[in-house]
């Protein structure tokens, strides 16, 4: 697809679309514990991203062939609500949403203790009710909170983020016009206190000069996020704790 006439990916300022400079990412709002009834949820807004995680388990898994003896498995299921985009989605799965829940399952599953809970499975819905492009990674950086807010035994949170190229200039967090219209689109995945990388894709073409800089990039931006998440977590639970105190105080 052409750039729209007249429609400048990067400024002669040096800005993005929306304003930002290359290296910033998008306005985030990250909160715990959203929903009642599912025993660990959050959700996450990235710029116009809005996103829901909910888990269910560790459960008994269903369909029993999946069952693995020796530990549990996590189901992802990504879903792009019709109303999500402009125009409407055809709802149910298609072969974008099948890859993307297989991909965030096998990020999840480098990070949740899975040997503690044989035969089960542990269950991440992750649904999109408004997309901006980036909500494959804005999904997984819910679930990892999602699944910290369930109590589920984990050595880390999950903080992505992609980078990319556009208008030839490497850049952090690509937004819908820039996803459209840019020549790289490069999701990340990656735990800043090991230096693991738990998903990278890329779309389009960079040279290696390029990707190597839009993976620093996307490294930074995901550092960034996890203190969100962190944070998101200790507003949750540090509000729970103060209630419970207030409460003992009443008693005595
Ligand atoms: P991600 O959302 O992880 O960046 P993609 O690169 O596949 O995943 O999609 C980029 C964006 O394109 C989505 O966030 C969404 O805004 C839009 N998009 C994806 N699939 C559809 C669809 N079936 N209909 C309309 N828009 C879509």
């Amino acid at each position: 697809m052409d750039l729209p006439e007249g429609l400048k990916l990067i400024d002669e300022n040096g800005k993005r679309l929306d304003g930002r400079r290359p290296d910033e990412l998008r306005p985030i709002k990250i909160e715990a514990g959203v929903l009642k009834r599912a025993d660990g949820s959050a959700y996450v807004e990235m710029g116009k991203n809005k996103i829901l995680a909910a888990v269910y388990g560790p459960r008994e898994c269903h369909p029993r062939h999946l069952q693995d003896p020796s530990k549990a498995i996590v189901q992802c299921a990504y879903n792009m609500l019709s109303f999500s985009v402009d125009d409407r989605k055809r709802p149910g799965p298609d072969r974008r949403s099948i890859e993307i829940s297989k991909i965030l399952s096998e990020a999840l599953e480098r990070v949740v203790f899975l040997e503690q809970f044989p035969r089960t499975s542990i269950d991440v819905y992750i649904a999109v009710l408004q997309a901006n492009a980036g909500t494959r990674c804005a999904g997984l950086t819910a679930a990892s909170v999602a699944l910290a807010d369930a109590g589920i035994p984990m050595r880390d949170l999950v903080p992505a983020c992609a980078a990319g190229k556009v208008a030839d200039t490497i850049v952090l967090d690509l937004n819908k016009e820039e996803d459209n219209f840019g020549q790289a689109d490069l999701p990340l995945a990656y735990l800043p206190r090991t230096g693991e990388i738990l998903l990278l894709q890329m779309d389009g073409h960079m040279t290696q000069d390029e990707f190597e800089r839009a993976v620093e990039l996307a490294k930074g931006g995901c550092s960034r996020i996890y203190a969100l998440q962190q944070e998101a977590l200790k507003r949750k639970y540090s509000v729970i704790v103060s209630e419970e105190e207030s409460k003992a105080g009443e008693v005595s």
